[in-house]
């Protein structure tokens, strides 16, 4: 049994994001998406949030399921008996970064592998921080993600501005 764990700040959840957790769920056994609680950025959404939000886009996936955690993602991982950690990879950007966290993760614990999954074509520019800026200058952000984060992040700006 296969089990991975697809970990990162989810704020908020994008398509790009739920295109990860489809492909990744159909090649594991059970897939844990894990917010992570204690990142280095303030979030706009607070875990509890985050982790909602999670959890009504992966519904419709019957293996996945999603947590919050806080530590090493290795420590999460091996909690739960997973073997594989999922990222996505968009841009070549994004590829010395994800290249450091897959070594340092394979040092901590040998035992659990990282796949990178290449983002699908439509969702290369894709990122929860674009999604955040175009919104705050009041732009459509319904492309991008799930309409029940439209919702909450149209929500956020609205309290801020208020
Ligand atoms: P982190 O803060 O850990 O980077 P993110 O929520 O930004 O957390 O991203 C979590 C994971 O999802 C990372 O592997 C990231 O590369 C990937 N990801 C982010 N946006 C996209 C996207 N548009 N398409 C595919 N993967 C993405």
């Amino acid at each position: 049994m296969s089990i991975a764990v697809y970990p990162g700040s989810f704020d908020p959840v994008t398509n790009g994001h739920l295109d990860i957790i489809k492909r990744a769920a159909r090649i594991s056994d059970k897939l844990i998406v894990a917010v992570l609680v204690n990142s280095a950025k303030t979030p706009m959404f607070t875990t509890r949030e985050r982790v909602e939000m999670l959890r009504e886009c992966c519904a419709q996936f019957k293996n996945v399921t999603v947590e919050s955690f806080d530590g090493l993602t290795v420590d999460f991982a091996k909690k739960h008996h997973a073997d594989v950690l999922i990222r996505g990879l968009r841009a070549v950007t994004d590829f010395e970064n994800e290249l450091q966290l897959a070594q340092i993760n394979h040092a901590l614990m040998p035992g659990i592998e990282t796949v990178f999954l290449a983002t699908g074509l439509r969702w290369g520019y894709l990122s929860s921080t674009v999604v955040k800026e175009a919104a705050r200058y009041g732009a459509d952000i319904s492309r991008f993600v799930p309409k029940n984060v439209e919702i909450a992040v149209r929500e956020k700006f609205k309290n801020q501005n208020q």
